[in-house]
């Protein structure tokens, strides 16, 4: 099938490639000329394991290429994907320009019937904008062409991108129930049809129900987190290890063992916006989604936690202190700095006049553009924070190791050496990576999440 993706971010380039990648003939569009350049010669704008193989098999095959050309890109696909970002408005709720300028670009160019699938994370009703955008540029060309909007929302993880695309949990497809919307579910089928074969689950539903079911799960997984990492603060108070009680009821078939880890917080381009969005949703309904707003103050301040335990240790002034910093990113296998929980570390540390240290094995270019914008108000103080050539590079002269991401490097390092090579035997560790009383055997000083009680 011909298959014209628009945007070629995290998840259009994903999907572009792995679509490519099943049989499709796939053209990847964005307004970006930079990321085309960058894919055009052979690269890959993001880090995502095992991508640049996807991406080069298809490209050699020629089923799969790169434009800015939008007149080509609706020519294209009978199948027009939009993965364009949905980033949180000033009030948080998803801002659709992207959305409905990629939309009228359809309607501008198309000549044919198309199935447009919403693909980006979009609010209950867009599909309705979506559609409105495109028939208003349809009428003002004056001609009557058929199309139909469909949503299938991503569920695919950074880091493990490219294996949750092609081996999904489950695949959702929203489609009108009209003779179009019909016509566009036997598309969708088509277009998964090799997923299908090898047994993926695909749970057709109304476009509603679709755009909802992704901000339901954002939001279920976000709760997840934010209730064990209150448990967790509970757990230091109160003298219980957080990790030994998640063991115990992730065992539970009904609870299930994924997304109990405590630690210093969730980030990324998709939880607090999505969260944030939701909530939004629900007020523009007159519904007051309380246990959403308590997850997002929960994370705020949870993203806070490395930071006060720093102060709780070395006092409010950390002039002259110096951090080794392990993990920038807001997750490991990604060098995705949106919303990370380094950040706000990052930000309280270099404002109490600490030095910093910091090490990430793929994010540290993408944390310098970051941090440029963080501190634009006050970027002298940037000069205060380095960053080291490997992880333990970071460590010579350090008070302390802090960890913000789970990184299996880190969680693999020696501690003894590590140890070894700090002025003094400290680790905060915002992910729970060690054991405690292998450290405190070692004689250092743990601070945990949720583990005092061991520490
Ligand atoms: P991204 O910022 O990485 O990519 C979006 C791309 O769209 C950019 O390259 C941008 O230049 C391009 N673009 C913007 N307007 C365009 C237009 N009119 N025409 C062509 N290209 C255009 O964003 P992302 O992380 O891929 O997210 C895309 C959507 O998918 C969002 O709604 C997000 O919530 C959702 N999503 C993201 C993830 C994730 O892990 N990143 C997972 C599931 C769903």
């Amino acid at each position: 099938m011909k298959i014209t993706i628009i945007g070629t971010g995290y998840v259009g380039l994903v999907t572009g490639a792995c679509l490519a990648e099943v049989g499709h003939e796939v053209f990847c569009l964005d307004v970006d000329q930079r990321k085309i350049d960058i894919l055009n010669n052979g690269g890959i704008p993001i880090h995502e394991p095992g991508l640049d193989q996807v991406v080069a098999r298809n490209r050699a095959a020629g089923r799969l290429q790169f434009s800015t050309d939008i007149a080509a890109s609706v020519a294209h696909g009978d199948v027009q994907f939009i993965a364009v970002g949905t980033p949180p408005d000033e009030d948080g709720s998803a801002d659709l320009q992207y959305v409905v300028a990629a939309a009228r670009n359809i309607g501008r160019h198309m000549t044919g019937y198309k199935v447009i699938v919403d693909k980006s994370t979009v609010p209950v009703g867009t599909a309705g904008k979506v559609a409105a955008a495109i028939a208003n540029e349809l009428k003002s060309r004056a001609v009557d062409i058929g199309f139909s909007v469909t949503s299938n929302p991503e569920f695919l993880k950074e880091g493990a991108a490219v294996k949750d695309f092609m081996e999904p949990d489950r695949i959702v497809i929203g489609h009108e129930s009209d003779a179009e919307g019909l016509q566009a579910q036997a598309v969708m089928r088509e277009v998964y049809a090799s997923f299908e074969a090898a047994g993926r689950k695909i749970y057709w539903m109304d476009v509603r129900s679709a755009e909802f079911t992704k901000y339901a799960a954002n939001a279920m997984l976000a709760t997840r987190i934010s209730f064990m990492n209150e448990l967790a603060n509970l757990a230091d108070k109160v003298g219980v290890d957080i990790e030994a009680v998640r063991q115990g009821i992730g065992s539970d078939p009904r609870i299930g063992p994924s997304f109990l880890l405590a630690g210093c917080g969730y980030g990324g381009s998709c939880f607090p916006k999505d969260v944030q969005a939701l909530s939004r949703t629900a007020q523009e309904y007159g519904h007051d989604l309380r246990i959403l707003a308590a997850v997002e103050e929960v994370n705020e301040l949870q993203k806070q936690v490395l930071g006060k335990k720093v102060h709780a240790r070395f006092g409010t002034n950390l002039q002259g202190k110096r951090f080794a910093l392990w993990g920038l990113a807001f997750k490991p296998d990604t060098d995705d700095m949106r919303a990370a929980s380094s950040r706000v570390l990052i930000n309280e540390l270099l404002r109490a006049g600490a030095r910093i240290a910091a090490y990430d094995p793929v994010a540290i270019e993408e944390a310098k553009r970051v941090l440029a914008l963080d501190f634009a108000d006050a970027p002298q103080l940037i000069e205060q924070i380095e960053f080291a050539s490997d992880h333990m590079a970071a460590l010579p002269g350090a008070d302390a190791l802090i960890i913000v991401t789970e990184w299996k490097l880190f969680r693999e390092a020696d501690v003894a050496q590590v140890r070894d090579q700090m002025n003094a035997a400290i680790i905060f560790d915002g992910r729970n990576l060690y054991e405690p009383a292998k450290l405190k055997a070692l004689g250092i000083e743990y601070h945990a999440i949720g583990r005092a009680i061991l520490t």
